[in-house]
């Protein structure tokens, strides 16, 4: 890790293909062996971390031109491809039917404008599942993301079922309550909850559906070191919730974006200055919200509970720090009270489970600094670093590295 950061310079996020594979193979284990698993390039659309979760039979979530261009662009056989999100625009629409992806439709609005965008000939139907909004809350206490902008209210969508217009072909129903779903009981309740609203839909409108995307949730540490928790009481009890699909005979979607790239990811920052501090020891490193997770992705600034560890001197004594980035605002904290073993200039720290969101959500325009170099290993061997800094384009690696040397040699 050290040798890497010598090469490439922090701040640096590195993401671990095999851990990706793992990721992907511990998650499609819990789920029906028929379903499908999209992977949500929010979290992170790095062309080399979306052809591995491609090659590990994952399709694509992608909400944006760019993602979609991502997700067709790896090389890899795609899969599906759901192209997702409210007020996409006539150019969105066309490429993604171009793309023969299937649209998550938000509204009537939205068919009418894919309607005049592509009309499409007689034998080739727009083919769309109607994303939903269920009102009210599968579970007391489970709180979820305010939706309100998502998708048809379900009397909305029993309309739209009943009549989708000419040339438009509904295939099922799209539903996501919310990330970070806390348990395994609570995903389930979720996926409950929209198999009944799917239910409802398809007695109403009297239009069965062939494709369920039940959404996600799967929940995943940020920013602190840990995993998700156990999910085999999912996987016991999906069967059962999920029995009204399969007696339907519908094909059933999941989506997940952390929950497959969280883990791959570590940061790498470089401490540049310790001060001392009234009660505090204050940290300053090179990576701020510019690097990982700010406002933009998450709603809110970061919320400083990362917890970092000292590769340099991590045998050092304990000690209870802040630790900032180098960012001209007093928002740009990375840990507030965080306990690390005690870093001093030059030292190398090490944020775990930021393969999810650290790009994608940082405040990368803010303060002109250059995006984090991002390079993709395979175990112990690197294999490409990319940058944000036009576009996700790739960079030269001067020699072969490896990623395996002991942190400290010596
Ligand atoms: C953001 C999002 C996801 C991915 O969320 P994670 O918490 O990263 O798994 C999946 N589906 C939809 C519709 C989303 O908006």
């Amino acid at each position: 890790m050290r040798h890497l950061a010598t090469e490439l310079s922090t701040p640096l996020l590195v993401h671990d293909r095999a851990v990706l594979r793992r990721r992907a193979g511990e998650l499609r284990r819990v789920l029906p062996a028929d379903a499908v698993l999209l992977y949500s390039l929010k979290a992170n659309p790095l062309p080399p971390v979306v052809a591995a979760l491609q090659a590990a039979g994952c399709g694509s979530e992608v909400s944006s031109l760019g993602e979609l261009a991502v997700a067709l662009g790896t090389g890899a056989p795609p899969g599906p491809i759901l192209y997702t999100g409210p007020g996409k625009s006539v150019a969105e629409l066309r490429a993604a039917v171009d793309a023969g992806a299937i649209l998550s439709c938000e509204s009537a609005v939205e068919v009418a404008r894919v309607r005049e965008a592509v009309r499409p000939g007689p034998t080739a139907p727009l083919r769309v599942v109607v994303r939903v909004q269920p009102p009210s809350r599968p579970a007391a206490g489970l709180s979820m993301s305010d939706g309100r902008q998502f998708g048809f209210l379900v009397d909305e969508a029993i309309e739209f079922c009943r009549r989708p217009g000419a040339g438009v072909e509904v295939l099922g129903v799209h539903c996501y309550l919310g990330s970070q779903l806390p348990t395994p009981d609570d995903l389930l309740a979720a996926f409950a909850h929209v198999v009944d609203v799917v239910g409802n839909i398809a007695a109403e409108s009297g239009v069965p559906p062939r494709i369920v995307d039940v959404g996600g949730g799967f929940p995943w540490p940020y920013a602190t070191p840990g995993q998700g928790p156990d999910l085999t009481s999912l996987a016991a009890g999906l069967p059962q919730v999920l029995a009204p699909l399969a007696a339907a005979g519908a094909e059933v979607w999941f989506e997940s974006g952390r929950g497959l790239v969280a883990a791959a990811g570590r940061l790498l920052t470089t401490v540049r200055d310790v001060k001392h501090r009234a009660g505090t020891t204050v940290v300053v490193v090179d990576a701020g919200v510019n690097v990982l997770g700010g406002m933009s992705g998450l709603g809110r600034v970061l919320r400083p509970s990362t917890q970092l560890r000292n590769l340099s001197n991590p045998d050092g004594p304990r000690t209870t720090v802040d630790v900032v980035g180098p960012l001209c605002t007093p928002l740009d904290r990375l840990a507030v009270n965080s306990t690390v073993a005690a870093p001093s200039v030059g030292d190398l720290l090490c944020v775990e489970n930021v393969g999810a969101y650290a790009t994608t959500a940082a405040l990368s325009a803010f303060l002109s600094r250059p995006p984090a170099v991002e390079v993709v290993v395979d175990g112990d061997e690197v294999v490409e670093a990319w940058s944000l800094a036009t576009g996700h384009v790739p960079v030269a690696l001067s020699a072969p590295l490896r990623v395996a040397e002991p942190v400290r040699a010596g």
